[in-house]
């Protein structure tokens, strides 16, 4: 669990770190489920262009996929100018 914690708080340290989606996988016997931020009550992954819950926006397809390839590219050079 602290594990899942430390990924979602990697996730939201930048507005580019949104680029990552780590998982963590919980060993079930033979299977593995990946630990939803529900599961622990963390706040739910927001859109990376309006801010609205993720699931929300790729369900309705909110956005284009342009407009998201352009979101992207923005948080990448975000990122090279970072380091
Ligand atoms: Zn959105």
């Amino acid at each position: 669990m602290a594990v899942k914690e430390g990924t979602v708080a990697f996730e939201e340290t930048t507005p580019y770190n949104r680029l990552f989606d780590l998982d963590v996988l919980i060993k079930e016997g033979e299977t593995a489920h990946s630990l939803s931020r529900g599961e622990l009550n963390l706040p739910v992954r927001t859109c990376l262009i309006c801010g609205r819950p993720a699931k929300e926006c790729g369900r309705s397809r909110r956005h284009t996929v342009a407009g998201l390839q352009e979101r992207v590219a923005v948080l990448i050079k975000q990122a090279i100018q970072a380091t």
